[in-house]
């Protein structure tokens, strides 16, 4: 048995665990992340049976975008901390990586719709990328 993975947001009133190794982690550099999460988001795949809220789910907000926008983005209320896209729905859900307060034991292993990048950022690293300019 492995010690959970542990997320937080920045006022600390969600608080998840992730139990195993999440799927993958990568970068999104579409304009809809790059509004919400920064200059990208940063996110790790994780099970549904892998993932667990331990407090905060009365804080958790959730915009649904109008069409032809896709992706649940949920957030904390008070302090607007990105979580991801937990889910009831999917067996695979992205997490916001920059909620992580533990070494999630993955690597990046790609960079998404990298043309939707701002000017102003480069890539510096060598993890593949993949062009797309898909803003979900
Ligand atoms: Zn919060
Ligand atoms: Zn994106």
């Amino acid at each position: 048995m492995t010690t959970p993975i542990k997320g937080s947001c920045l006022c600390g009133a969600v608080r998840f665990e992730i139990t195993g190794t999440p799927r993958s982690l990568s970068y999104c550099h579409c304009t809809r992340c790059r509004k919400q999460a920064g200059a990208f988001a940063a996110v790790v795949m994780v099970r549904k049976a892998d993932f667990r809220l331990v407090s905060g789910e009365d804080q958790i907000r959730r915009y649904v975008p109008d069409e032809p926008w896709k992706h649940v983005r949920s957030f904390c209320g008070t302090c607007g901390s990105p979580l991801g896209e937990p889910s009831d729905d999917y067996e695979l859900f992205p997490i916001a990586a920059s909620a992580l307060d533990d070494d999630p034991g993955v690597r990046p292993v790609l960079h998404m719709n990298v043309q939707s990048k701002p000017a102003w950022y480069e890539i510096a690293d060598g993890v593949k990328q993949i062009p797309g300019t898909y803003g979900g």
